[in-house]
Parts: structure tokens; C-alpha cells; sequence
């Protein structure tokens, strides 16, 4: 069942209609066939354009989801943040990552994709044996918008299987790949009663500071409140300025005063 494709065209018919409802008493009837046909067409592009930039902002949107949980970020008095870390792992950088974060006693977020994972295997069970919290972040990393709730289910459970294959107890929280999704995904992860975890900042996102370590550590350390969850990558060999980040970012934040926890911790505390 396509549930983005269904609500999709649903849409666009109804918004079909209600415009030409809204048309005849404005303008009156259409005198000829021809007329007729052009203002189908006219109602009938403004549908689709309208469905599909709402559709764009609701795939896109941070902080609200049609169905199921989602956070963004948490309302806290403590100050605690949440480090999290898309993609990969890859066996190449993961003992860096850890040294990193390590050295400030902090616990990172790992949103896995299943199937790098399962090629980096021992990247995976370092994660798992130091203790950091892993999520999923689907198998094959395809944007989970107008694909079938099935499809959903066959990417998060295969990659849960993976994470669990490596020793993982935790609880697992989900991140759409690209931080897309309508409603196939959110309907799967309601039914499943999955979290689905955003962020609120994104150092290595801004293309104006993602080259730049300090600038990023900067912008995390002026930008952080109680309750930030943190979206970073460090797992491919082009976000090397990314793992120069890290230890910066860790050292503004502890400098702050604040404490990195699993994002798990971060929803316990509310
Ligand atoms: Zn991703």
C-alpha cells in the first residue's frame, strides 16, 4: 500500500473539485466545450502544484510529522545535548570517532544504514562495545517517500537485524534518510510505535561552514540549548573536515558545561 501516492492524488482531486466549485459562481459557466477543457486543465495544474510543494515541505519539515512520534530537539532545564551521526559506520574512521568522543566521555547517536553496517561489521561492534547508542537509518539509504509501507518495513527491519546481530540492546530510533518522509514511513512507524528523530543543528550541513572545523564548533557552541540534538557525518572519506570538528565541538560543548548523552537519555528526561 502506497500511502504517499494515495494521499497524493487524493489531494489533487479534491483540490480539483473545490476549485471548480469555486470557479462557476466567479466567472460563470464555461460557454463551450473547449472552455471547459482549458479550465480543467488550469484547475488541474494548480492541484498538482500545490499538492507537490505541500508535499516538499511536509517531506522536509523538521519538527512536524503527519503520524507517529518525532522529536527535533527536547524542552530541558539540564544541560545536556545529544551528538548524533549519520550514515556509515565505515571500519576506516570509526577508531577516530571513538577516540574522539571517548576523551570527553561523551556518548554518541549512530544512525546506521543496514547495509554499511553489514559491509563494516567491525566498525558496528566497536560502536556497540564502547557503548554508544545506535539508530536506524534504513538499509539502502533510498529517500522512503512514495514508496509502499511494505517497502518501509522491509528497510527498517532488515537494518534492525543488523544492529541487533551485533549485540545492540537498546532501544533503536529511526532517521529517515535525508530527513524525508509523508506518510508510508510515518504510518509504519506509528504502527510499530518507532520514534522518529530530527535534529536542530547542522554544522557539516551549512555549505558556508562545512569546510571549516573552528567555524563549526563555533556554530555549534553559539547555537546549542539544553535539549539540541546535533546531526553530524564523519563516516566518508570527503567529511574529513567533519572529524577535525568533532574534538572541537566536544571541547566547546564540555565547555560549556554541557553533558553528551544518547538521545535515548535526552527522551528520558522528558
Ligand atoms: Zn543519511
Amino acid at each position: 500500500m502506497n500511502l504517499d501516492v494515495i494521499a497524493a492524488v487524493g489531494l489533487v482531486v479534491l483540490l480539483s473539485l473545490v476549485g471548480l466549485a469555486l470557479w462557476r459562481p466567479l466567472v460563470g459557466r464555461a460557454p463551450s466545450l473547449g472552455r471547459r477543457v482549458m479550465r480543467l486543465s488550469v484547475v488541474l495544474a494548480v492541484a498538482v502544484a500545490l499538492t507537490g510543494f505541500g508535499a516538499y515541505r511536509l517531506m522536509n519539515a523538521r519538527s512536524v510529522q503527519l503520524l507517529g512520534h518525532q522529536v527535533a530537539s527536547i524542552e530541558t532545564d539540564e544541560k545536556i545535548v545529544a551528538l548524533t551521526f549519520d550514515d556509515g559506520p565505515t571500519d576506516r574512521y570509526v577508531e577516530a570517532v571513538l577516540a574522539a568522543l571517548g576523551a570527553y566521555r561523551a556518548r554518541g547517536t549512530f544512525f546506521v544504514v543496514g547495509a554499511a553496517a553489514q559491509a563494516n561489521q567491525s566498525a558496528l561492534s566497536a560502536l556497540v562495545a564502547a557503548g554508544h547508542e545506535i539508530g536506524n537509518h534504513s538499509f539502502t539509504h533510498r529517500r522512503l517517500v512514495f514508496v509502499s509501507v511494505d517497502t518501509v518495513a522491509r528497510e527498517v527491519e532488515s537494518t534492525d537485524r543488523v544492529i541487533r546481530s551485533a549485540g545492540y540492546r537498546g532501544p533503536i530510533l529511526f532517521r529517515p534518510p535525508f530527513g524525508k518522509r509523508l506518510l508510508s514511513a510515518p504510518f509504519y512507524l506509528r504502527q510499530n510505535a518507532r520514534t522518529t528523530v530530527m535534529w536542530n543543528l547542522e554544522p557539516d550541513s551549512l555549505s558556508a561552514i562545512a569546510d571549516d572545523p573552528q567555524a563549526m564548533a563555533k556554530y555549534v557552541a553559539d547555537n546549542v540549548r539544553p535539549g539540541s540534538i546535533v546531526l553530524l557525518h564523519v563516516w566518508s572519506g570527503a567529511r574529513a573536515a567533519s572529524r577535525v570538528a568533532l574534538p572541537l565541538i566536544l571541547e566547546a560543548l564540555t565547555g560549556k558545561g554541557y553533558r553528551v548523552v544518547g538521545v535515548s537519555e535526552l527522551l528520558d528526561g522528558t
